[in-house]
């Protein structure tokens, strides 16, 4: 596996990689690999010939008092994990690359972007839409694999494709899990113990919600109950609970057409997020 730093060392690259023929699929990440980022590394080893996987700790996603300084970093054995994966690049961009002296473009997708995590985080899925536009740009992929875990920033990134007609294939890749539940996370580092088992309520307090949605109850009194079990679980807040539509993300009254309930909640000062599917009647 390669480890490039400079936009025309990786250039030269893929390019090498497109005259031995195939496709080339990018997953794109900010490091502390954990088993949902090799799963999509696996998934791209399958739909293509060449896999190419990014880190970059992305300043401009993260807001004024986010865990950029704290965010882990770990990329000798991130790299040791991708290699044996059979990622062929691992393109770990320097931030002069990203972002040169004087850089002034931003990439805002209306819509989409706005509710949820992005009327929390303020500028967050700017910062999502911008950074992944050049690396589609700095790669040039067939395709680009993302998780579930995260279901807005995939429903931003596919707008984007779409608008800006990137002609490369989006792939949303279900979210892995740990034993009891827990979306994998490398924000799950921040967890004590105690806060760690905690947080498997997360996913169970999903699980009543959709039972109590899918047997026809009001959405209102399964998004509150959901609210409830976390704080007594001892979760610090919760940012939100809501069932949106499944494609739009526009939030629902009535579950009568595909949807996906969404989640974000604070344990100690660690935001936690996660969704699931919710089935129509
Ligand atoms: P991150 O490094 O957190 O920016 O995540 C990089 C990619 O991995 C994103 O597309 C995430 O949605 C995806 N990802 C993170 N956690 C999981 C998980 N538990 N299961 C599947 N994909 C994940």
């Amino acid at each position: 596996m390669q480890i490039i730093r400079r936009v025309d060392r990786l250039r030269s690259a893929v390019s090498l990689l497109r005259r031995q023929g195939g496709e080339v699929a990018l997953v794109p990440t900010m490091g502390a690999l954990h088993a949902g980022h090799m799963q999509l590394m696996r998934e791209a080893k399958q739909r293509a010939d060449h896999v190419v996987a990014s880190i970059f700790v992305n300043p401009m996603q993260f807001g004024a008092n986010e865990d950029l300084d704290a965010y882990p970093r770990q990329e000798e054995a991130d790299a040791a994990m991708l290699s044996e994966a059979g990622v062929a690049i691992l393109w770990a961009p320097d931030v002069d690359q990203v972002y040169p002296a004087g850089f002034a473009t931003n990439v805002s997708v209306a819509g989409v972007s706005d509710g949820l995590c992005g009327a929390a985080r303020p500028g967050h899925f700017d910062g999502v839409a911008t950074i992944v536009a050049k690396l589609f740009n700095q790669v040039q992929p067939d395709m680009a694999l993302f998780g579930e875990k995260d279901y807005q920033q995939l429903a931003v990134i596919r707008t984007m494709a779409r608008d800006l007609n990137f002609g490369l294939d989006i792939i949303g890749v279900p979210t892995v899990r740990d034993a009891d539940g827990l979306a994998l996370s490398s924000r799950n580092a921040y967890l004590t113990s105690e806060q760690r088992a905690a947080a498997a309520m997360l996913p169970r307090a999903m699980q009543a919600g959709i039972a109590v949605i899918e047997a026809g109850g009001p959405v209102g009194e399964a998004t509150r109950g959901i609210e409830q079990a976390l704080l007594a679980a001892g979760f610090a807040s919760v940012d939100y609970v809501t069932l949106a539509d499944a494609a739009t993300l526009q939030p629902m009254e009535i579950a009568d057409r595909p949807a996906r309930l969404l989640v974000a909640a604070r344990i100690g000062s660690t935001r936690l997020i996660d969704n699931m599917p919710v089935n129509a009647r």
